[in-house]
């Protein structure tokens, strides 16, 4: 039995460079995505072109929706609409609520669908709360490139390794 706060698949990259026929070999069909850190870093308006990149191929195969603890609804509206994915804001990760009711809204399987974020405490958490597949990424600069030392990360990794 996995523990709430291990990652489905810790992916080590960030997310443009999740295979999506990986995903697709894992039988997923949605993906529940979370914003700051994952899509664009938390300090940045431009969401990166590997990004952009990324999220339209997906669209091809996959059903997307935007899942962000960030309260601004200008902010995270306004990357959604730039993506032009559905999209909850200040979903109190890892509280469920949220979560459940974009899963309940998508009407997937619970089995098909993933959520991808760059947190531990929230984005796994939850998703392993709601029975869903989960995977972590690396968390991105101003730059649209993965951080090399992620301190938050570091210290979730750490509480986890004793909480395990
Ligand atoms: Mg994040």
């Amino acid at each position: 039995m996995r523990s709430i706060v291990e990652a489905y698949w810790d992916s080590k990259l960030p997310i443009y460079d999740i295979r999506l026929s990986q995903l697709q070999k894992e039988g997923i069909n949605c993906l529940l995505i979370d914003v700051d850190g994952t899509l664009i870093n938390r300090k940045s308006t431009r969401i990166p072109k590997a990004v952009k990149d990324w999220i339209s191929e997906s669209k091809k195969f996959f059903s997307l929706y935007l899942i962000s603890n960030n309260p601004s609804e200008k902010r995270i509206s306004k990357i959604a609409k730039d993506l032009d994915i559905r999209y909850k804001f200040n979903a109190l990760k890892p509280r469920k609520k949220a979560t459940l009711d974009v899963i309940n809204e998508i009407k997937c399987d619970s089995k098909n669908i993933v959520i991808i974020g760059d947190r531990i405490f929230t984005d796994i958490i939850v998703g392993n709360r709601c029975n869903i597949k989960t995977i972590l990424v690396k968390r991105l600069d101003r730059d649209g490139l993965p951080i090399k030392l992620n301190l938050t990360l570091l210290i979730e990794k750490l509480i986890t390794f004793f909480i395990k």
